[in-house]
């Protein structure tokens, strides 16, 4: 049953956070009551790697207990999950390429697209039908993206597709048109605090990891496993040692010498960013304050490098969702 499965793909643990949960009970939900659509496009509300998370999904849909917020855990579908063979289940994502160091591939192609579709036609052997994934999304090629588009204005009856994707705006407007857009929130302040004590981060580094990451509790996990917050930590004192005269701008770059300087560079672009906006935020009165925001939020984002090993037609998609963000933010307010 597995000829076709893809083998330079990692193994995954379906998994989902407390605020990924609400989600995937909807899902749930709507599946007892027959209400799914053929496609959703799925926000994982967090910019860290969602494999997981698709897979916890799907599970949930597949899963043979009813009812229940939540996928079992120990139904037979559940098991065939948990061991990455089940037959119904299919997983397209960016491959590991033997020609390029098993580094991933830049993009979904138009192969891994049509074999899925072959698959998903075939006829499927558990009961609640079959599921596919594609994660990232965004990542499908303009070829793949219009193959999958054909199987997404006739699905094969009995199947989800859910494209996952941290950048919706960036899929073809007529794939985004056919399916359900569904959006995982971010956690409160406190339950993200909460969730990174569980996951053993040391109470030092909970806040500051979270600020560097926008709140994004995945995110600061990974900022702190990568030793990227020390780094930027230690960036920091540095720094604040010569904003204090303690040391003078020689010395500190002398200081710098084991940085990166495109991380140097980086760290002090964020620190630039945070006081500037602290400063203008303190200077206008509540109303502007929305707007404000935004426009902050919008030059963060712009200042971001783009995602230049992507497809020119991604870049091209970045650049206009930049733009329409803009004009949103002019308008309001
Ligand atoms: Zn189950």
């Amino acid at each position: 049953m597995n000829e076709e499965r893809q083998p330079l793909v990692d193994p995954v643990t379906p998994t989902a956070r407390p605020w990924q949960q609400p989600l995937i009970a909807r899902l749930r939900a709507q599946a007892r009551q027959d209400r799914l659509p053929h496609a959703l496009l799925v926000e994982p509300g967090s910019r860290a790697d969602s494999r997981d998370f698709g897979w916890r999904l799907a599970q949930a849909l597949m899963c043979a207990a009813q009812p229940g917020d939540d996928a079992c855990g120990s139904c037979d579908s559940c098991r065939l999950m948990a061991a990455n063979s089940h037959p119904d289940f299919s997983f397209v994502t960016r491959e590991r390429n033997p020609k390029r160091d098993g580094r991933l591939n830049r993009d979904i192609s138009v192969d891994q697209i049509r074999q899925l579709i072959h698959r998903m036609t075939l006829t499927g052997s558990q009961q609640a039908g079959r599921c596919a994934l594609i994660y990232p999304a965004e990542r499908m090629n303009r070829e793949a993206a219009n193959s999958l588009l054909k199987t997404l204005e006739e699905p094969p009856p009995g199947t989800l597709m859910i494209l996952l994707s941290h950048h919706p705006a960036r899929l073809p407007v007529t794939i985004r048109s056919r399916c359900q857009h569904w959006r995982v929130d971010l956690p409160s302040r406190d339950q993200a605090e909460d969730w990174l004590r569980g996951q053993g981060v040391d109470e030092a580094s909970i806040g500051p990891a979270l600020d560097l990451a926008e709140g994004d509790p995945q995110q600061a996990f990974q900022l702190v496993d990568t030793g990227f917050l020390r780094m930027q930590q230690d960036f920091e004192d540095r720094l604040q040692g010569y904003l204090e005269g303690r040391t003078d701008a020689p010395s500190l770059v002398q200081q710098l010498k084991d940085f990166d300087s495109d991380d140097w560079r980086r760290l002090l672009a964020n620190r630039l960013q945070r006081q500037i906006r602290e400063q203008a935020l303190a200077a206008v009165d509540t109303a502007g304050k929305q707007r404000l925001r935004q426009l902050l939020d919008l030059q963060a984002r712009s200042d971001r490098p783009l995602q230049v090993e992507e497809t020119n037609l991604n870049l091209q998609l970045q650049l206009e969702d930049l733009l329409i963000s803009f004009k949103t933010a002019l308008h309001r307010g």
